[in-house]
């Protein structure tokens, strides 16, 4: 669909998620479905959207939770397609929260795109009382108007988070995630975007390889990486179950989930160093909700460079796939 408004483009493209989800009862802002509203449906209900010269286009109509190699490889070939139309100023992404982070950090690694790729989504469903979809909408539609908006982000509760350090931080609440110690990048205030520090991409040292994009896009997985979480009482038997099974995609890396500054009990740790042995790649994180990993000589598995664990075991399976 595409209104006729001229001036620069933006592309909304709707993947699914409680922005589109829709309950029984006004009042369940829990006990609803994920992903039931067309994105075209969701811009009626943003004012601002009215005056933007829009394409709008279903990529998927999923919960997140169930997000899959097809619809990431759909997502950023579509992205990218779009972003080479000169006259589209942003795309825009509207998406579950339970694995928005880990979409974000997909296309920013793929795309590493210069002009801004907006993820939005929200905490309520469609049909709520007060559903917050419209809102984190009309804020998506304000950063990717900004000037100086650049990258993939994500916007949600009046707050734009980078990439690579948001993460979903609450449950429940409507302000669900978090960047951290790095801080958000800046907030939406009244249709302004208030930019709290550059956006430009600081700390990536790969540009934007359309090979590595048509790699990913091309393949039927990714290479196989398990995450697994050091715990009281864990023996690493899970480790060498991994190891000893016959699987069609085999094992080929591990993000271990240490406790604290990187720690890893004991007998994890020797199950962690049999995998190696077997030419298995070892990624260490911590399960802190704050803080990294920091390095110290004594480490015993490859640092994660302070990555959460969902984002180390994505950045693990493409480094193996785009080394490969
Ligand atoms: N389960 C939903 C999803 O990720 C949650 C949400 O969007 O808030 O699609």
């Amino acid at each position: 669909m595409a209104q006729a408004i001229q001036g620069p483009r933006l592309v909304l493209l709707g993947t699914g998620g409680t922005i589109a989800g829709r309950a029984v009862q006004a009042a369940d802002n829990v006990g609803y479905v994920a992903g039931q509203v067309g994105v075209a449906q969701l811009v009626t209900a943003v004012p601002a959207l009215g005056s933007v010269s829009l394409d709008v286009e279903q990529i998927a109509q999923i919960d997140s939770k169930d997000m899959s190699l097809s619809v990431w490889q759909t997502l950023a070939s579509r992205i990218a397609a779009h972003l080479e139309r000169q006259e589209v100023q942003a795309v825009i992404v509207t998406h579950g929260t339970d694995t928005i982070e880990e979409t974000a950090f997909v296309l920013q690694r793929l795309l590493r795109p210069a002009k801004p790729v907006v993820l939005t989504c929200a905490m309520r469903p469609s049909t709520a009382l007060a559903p917050d979809g419209p809102q984190n909408l009309s804020d998506a539609v304000a950063v990717a108007r900004h000037a100086e908006a650049a990258g993939v982000v994500v916007v949600c509760a009046g707050q734009v988070h980078g990439a690579r350090d948001v993460a979903k931080s609450h449950t429940y609440r409507l302000d669900a995630f978090d960047s951290g110690d790095a801080g958000a990048l800046g907030c939406v205030e009244e249709g302004q975007v208030r930019a709290f520090r550059p956006w430009d991409s600081a700390g990536e040292c790969t540009p934007y390889d359309p090979k590595a994009l048509a790699r990913f896009v091309a393949v039927e997985d990714l290479p196989r990486v398990e995450l697994i979480t050091s715990h009281a009482d864990t023996d690493g038997s899970l480790v060498r179950v991994l190891l000893a099974l016959p699987h069609a995609r085999p094992l080929r890396g591990i993000v271990v989930a240490g406790t604290g500054n990187g720690t890893v009990h004991h007998l994890l740790s020797d199950a962690l160093r049999d995998a190696q042995a077997q030419g298995i790649r070892v990624r260490l994180t911590t399960r802190c909700a704050g803080g990294r990993v920091v390095p110290h000589p004594g480490l015993a598995f490859e640092d994660a460079k302070g990555l959460s664990p969902v984002k180390a075991r994505l950045a693990l399976a493409l480094d193996l796939l785009l080394e490969a």
